[in-house]
């Protein structure tokens, strides 16, 4: 099922980031390597492809934590740096690209402008 969802994303984001829009590592490249900020891909052959961000990861809109499921409309394909910055937070992006941050207390009560977990989910699946 993940490497079917997977496969949706990647053509339905181009191979892109859903949240910084950077390029994903393709199953075509083998592999990243970091230094500091600057992220390098290599192909099979070992020539540079540029310009990927990082490796591509599914990420849950809704935390699972927090009441998110399995439902590809609550995932997104998106690079391993913004799934690690995101973390258990949720953020939604709005139409204009910017990224609105929520977080979320230990008692998974939501924090943020909007207060109920169902307008955030409302919101989440209207902008999609
Ligand atoms: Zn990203």
């Amino acid at each position: 099922m993940k490497a079917s969802i997977f496969k949706k994303k990647w053509k339905d984001q181009d191979g892109k980031c859903y949240w910084c829009d950077g390029k994903l590592l393709s199953e075509a490249n083998s592999y990243v390597m970091r230094s500091g900020n600057e992220t390098i891909a290599y192909d099979k052959d070992k020539n540079i492809i540029p310009g990927v961000i990082g490796l591509p990861e599914l990420d849950h809109l809704i935390p699972r934590s927090c009441g998110g499921t399995d439902d590809e409309k609550n995932i997104v394909l998106a690079c391993d740096l913004c799934n690690q910055q995101k973390s258990n937070r949720i953020w939604v992006k709005r139409k204009d690209g910017k990224i609105r941050q929520y977080f979320i207390s230990s008692t998974n009560t939501i924090i943020g402008k909007v207060a109920k977990k169902q307008m955030i989910i409302k919101t989440i699946i209207k902008l999609q």
